[in-house]
């Protein structure tokens, strides 16, 4: 299907049925590095054995960006040959271990793709997922391939005073001889046997909080955070949300720490968000760093999951692995499920686990369905690849943690449990497949309906694309009888032109016209179920019956968003508001209040396309959401979640085709409706919810500053269109005095996305204020890159943000702070009519491309959904990704990507 042009010839395509077991396994690992900028030397000493269950072959070790010294089998020198990137050993001992010995050096300071060994702010880092153990030596890089590891690492003492690498500190020292005066010297040894893609090792001038803590079996571990000095003042959140990972996981899985010291280390250049290596996860500086005066709730909520992700991956990823890159979701999927029920865990109340599960369910639907419906859609488990670093996607992740939540539900949660604790049982210390895992599940709880159904429950890991599930309901007054009628499709992906039909779990219920919750009793069952039934749809089409029901109900389908699907359901507005002010279930309250804002503002781009969205929202709406916004018993975060109209990526994903400014006008315009309709609520809300007394980061206090900084922006929005200047003022005020980031920024974001003159002073101030703040001048950055555009003026403010001496493209999260911000987050100021928007994003993949592939592939998806847009921009947009697909020396990962947007 690919066509892909490359300076070495086609690039490989991978396919998952061509898997076969190693020909060799490696035992043990001895690595010893001399670390230095411009030339790493690394001797690699491993005791390998013939795979016996193989037909006897040569030894192949992959090796990339290396210069090979020496080749020593059993001592002696060995004759090998290259092929490629591949070093190839034949004549090997064919019976018992041997030893291979191999030298190389790499140039890390030269490394700017940030995978391998590389250099940041002087101090050296590693990131060896999925497939950079193959930059730092010749080695079997694959998942599969387990070993155990002790690693020395030798260097400059004063440059380096701090030398780390996975598992326990053994021996540590200064190092004597000519040529070591002033270097010194650190040997680690892991005792757990793991796949080199886990290896880590951090040098350099780096201090550390530490925490002792006793697991319930009594023992004693060691936790440490290492940041830059300068830094320890923002340790704290990051080790709290340690100590809360180790003590979750023990008591929902019984899962221990099964290390005596565990640290994690933030470095400011990374390419993802961080990377769980035993024993030592590598964290980007954002998701460790925060105080409150420089760290939003929102970077306080991600550290906390993040730290979380990371930790819990120690057991499902590294205890037990993937067997090969298809299987990646195995770790992914079930890791960011554990993440998401331990932030859900930490909550208070069902309310502040609602607004969780919300929150995951808006990321799932804004950036998963998209996937799933674009050309980079494949499934949970792909089938091939070209770049593997291109599938850590939010359908590996998002979705493949929806199917681990589906299983759950399947289950119940103590099934679930159960299950886990047979998969370990099962499977410690391999490498397995997303089949095995879910076995597991199935085999723990052999009477449940996940088991009986679990060959086609797995199509949920084999088939891509959104299902949607059509329903519609009848009601018989006279045999008082409720039936839904279901029926799921789902359209054809790369690949795959016809799917069979889904196991879809759909929690639903009925209201009654008053908002109370009406008891269910199936057709053919002797009682009611309760409020709330998990219906299992497994056929193409499906009806249930309700006996008993005394009035025409509203249905709840899908409460909790039990399954990851499109629901398709003719409600009317009266409907819609019934459930908004009535519904039990937290998520389809949020749910109709949604789809009621959609439906405005779909009507709106259909009618009169020139106008700017006049026919907006009706009365109803406004006065629901004026209602949810002066409950007197919903919090505050949830009323925030209420009140925020669907974004423009999720009304775009709604229409066939697709006019990017008609949608940022129509949203803008209902913002503005809003504003001005419910000013004096608004006024209200800011003014209840403004004071919060000392920063505490816990759900409920962020969400009031959620709730008051949204009725600030709003407040400045209604101020713009009366040219009143009181809230403006206002708002400025509180940008000035705000004791913590979140109300600051949410003063700046409201004075700029009001497009207020205040603005430009404001964000003076707070450059000058947090210059020596890099994740904070971020968030100046990403400001200006995100602002609401009018009248175009963001593009050429992006391009002189790009010539700010601030600015540096090598560095990622600075490079996302400015670009992605624009490209991918702001569609009303990137599809521009004169392709301008384009243009820009095409010329910073090309110079991504050569300095990062991983990060430029990633900017690469930004024009995934270009076949959806209307003229003029998909002529545009067409052009500007034909210009990226004619450059001679893409990388795979940019090429892959580009070529699939061109496919048909
Ligand atoms: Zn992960």
């Amino acid at each position: 299907m690919l066509q892909l042009r490359e300076a070495d010839g086609p690039a490989t395509v991978i396919h998952r049925a061509d898997y076969a077991a190693p020909a060799y396994w490696i035992d043990t690992v001895n690595l010893t590095f001399d670390l230095d900028p411009a030339k790493t030397r690394v001797l690699n000493k491993m005791t390998l054995r013939r795979n016996v269950e193989v037909a006897l072959q040569p030894l192949k070790l992959i090796g990339e960006e290396l210069n090979l010294a020496r080749v020593l089998v059993n001592g002696q020198g060995a004759s090998f040959k290259m092929e490629g990137k591949q070093l190839v050993l034949d004549n090997l001992p064919v019976e018992g271990s041997f030893e291979l010995e191999i030298f190389t050096t790499c140039a890390p300071i030269k490394n700017t793709s940030l995978t391998g060994l590389y250099v940041s702010n002087d101090s050296f880092f590693t990131q060896c997922e999925a497939e950079g153990f193959r930059r730092i030596t010749y080695f079997l890089d694959r998942p599969d391939v387990m070993a155990s590891y002790t690693v020395t690492l030798r260097a400059d003492q004063q440059k380096y005073p701090v030398l780390l690498s996975n598992g326990n500190l053994v021996d540590a020292g200064l190092l004597t001889g000519t040529g070591n005066e002033g270097r010194h010297f650190a040997t680690w040894v892991d005792p757990h046997k793991k796949p080199s893609y886990l290896f880590a090792l951090v040098a350099g001038q780096l201090v550390c909080r530490e925490q002792r803590i006793t697991s319930r079996a009594g023992k004693e571990h060691l936790l440490q955070v290492y940041v830059r000095p300068g830094d320890m003042d923002k340790t704290e959140h990051a080790m709290n949300s340690l100590m809360a990972s180790v003590v979750w996981d023990e008591a929902r899985f019984g899962l221990p720490l099964d290390l005596e010291r565990f640290m994690i280390v933030a470095t400011s250049d990374f390419n993802m968000g961080a990377m769980e290596n035993k024993g030592l996860n590598i964290f980007n500086t954002k998701y460790v760093l925060a105080n409150q005066a420089t760290a939003t709730d929102a970077d306080y909520a991600n550290i906390e999951s993040v730290v979380g992700h990371e930790y819990f991956h120690n057991w499902t990823g590294n205890r037990i692995t993937c067997r090969d890159w298809f299987q990646l979701s195995l770790k992914e999927g079930l890791t960011v499920f554990r993440d998401q029920e331990f932030s859900m865990d930490l909550c208070a109340d069902a309310s502040a686990r609602a607004v969780k599960r919300i929150e995951d369910v808006r990321v799932l639907r804004t950036a998963q369905f998209p996937e799933d419906a674009g050309p980079m859609a494949h499934p949970v488990r792909p089938d091939s690849y070209i770049e593997i670093n291109n599938f850590y996607t939010v359908t590996i992740y998002e979705k493949g943690a929806e199917v681990v939540r589906m299983m759950q539900t399947l289950v119940g949660r103590a099934g679930f449990a159960k299950g886990m604790t047979l998969y370990f049982a099962r499977h410690d210390g391999q490498a397995v497949t997303c089949d095995d895992f879910a076995q597991a599940i199935a085999d723990a709880n052999p009477d449940s309906e996940l088991a009986r159904l679990l060959p086609q429950f797995k199509r949920w890991y084999s088939q891509a694309g959104t299902p949607r599930l059509a329903a519609d309901g009848h009601y018989d007054a006279t045999a008082q009888t409720y039936t839904l009628n279901f029926s799921q499709s789902c359209a054809a992906t790369p690949g795959q032109s016809a799917k069979e039909p889904f196991v879809i779990p759909v929690s639903l219920g009925l209201v009654g016209i008053s908002g109370a919750a009406l008891p269910l009793q199936l057709q053919g069952s002797a009682d009611p179920v309760g409020n709330s039934h998990l219906f299992v749809m497994t056929q193409p089409s499906e009806s249930i019956t309700f006996i008993n029901v005394d009035e025409e109900p509203v249905p709840s389908i899908l409460r909790s968003f039990t399954a990851p699907v499109l629901l398709d359901f003719d409600y009317s507005d009266a409907q819609l508001l019934t459930l908004l002010a009535a519904d039990l279930d937290p998520f389809n309250r949020w749910e109709a209040g949604q789809r009621l804002a959609l439906r405005s503002a779909i009507n709106s781009i259909a009618t009169a396309a020139d106008a700017t969205g006049a026919t907006g929202l009706n009365d109803a709406y406004i006065e629901a959401m004026r209602r949810v916004l002066r409950h007197p018993t919903l919090d505050a975060a949830f009323k925030e979640l209420v009140l925020t109209l669907p974004s423009e990526t999720y009304i775009a994903e709604q229409l066939d085709v697709v006019d990017p400014q008609r949608i940022h006008a129509v949203r803008e315009a209902m913002r503005a409706q809003l504003a001005t309709a419910l000013a004096p609520d608004w006024q209200w809300a800011f003014e209840a919810h403004s004071d919060n007394g000392a920063y505490r980061p816990d759900a409920l206090s962020a969400g009031r500053r959620a709730l008051a900084g949204m009725a600030l922006a709003q407040l400045c929005l209604a101020a713009r269109d009366d040219a009143d200047s009181v809230w403006p003022g206002k708002t400025y005020q509180r940008f000035k005095d705000a004791g913590n980031m979140t109300d600051c920024a949410n003063a700046l974001q409201a004075l700029i996305s009001s497009g207020h003159a205040l603005a430009t002073p404001a964000l003076a101030r707070f450059h000058s204020q947090f210059k020596k703040e890099e994740l904070v001048i971020d968030k100046w950055f990403a400001l200006q890159a995100g602002a609401c555009d009018r009248g175009g003026q963001v593009l050429p403010a992006v391009r002189q943000l790009m010539a700010h001496s601030d600015f540096n493209i090598r560095n990622p999260n600075r490079a996302r702070s400015v670009i992605f911000s624009y490209c991918n987050a702001n569609p009303g100021a990137f599809h521009r009519t004169d392709g301008a928007g384009y243009l820009f994003w095409s010329e910073q993949v090309m110079a991504l491309n050569s300095i990062n592939p991983q990060v430029a592939a990633r900017l690469a998806r930004a024009l995934d959904r270009w076949k959806k847009l209307a003229e003029p921009y998909r002529s545009a947009a067409r052009e500007a990704i034909a210009r990226i697909a004619d450059k001679t020396d893409l990388s795979n990962d940019v090429r892959e990507v580009i070529s699939r947007a061109l496919a048909d």
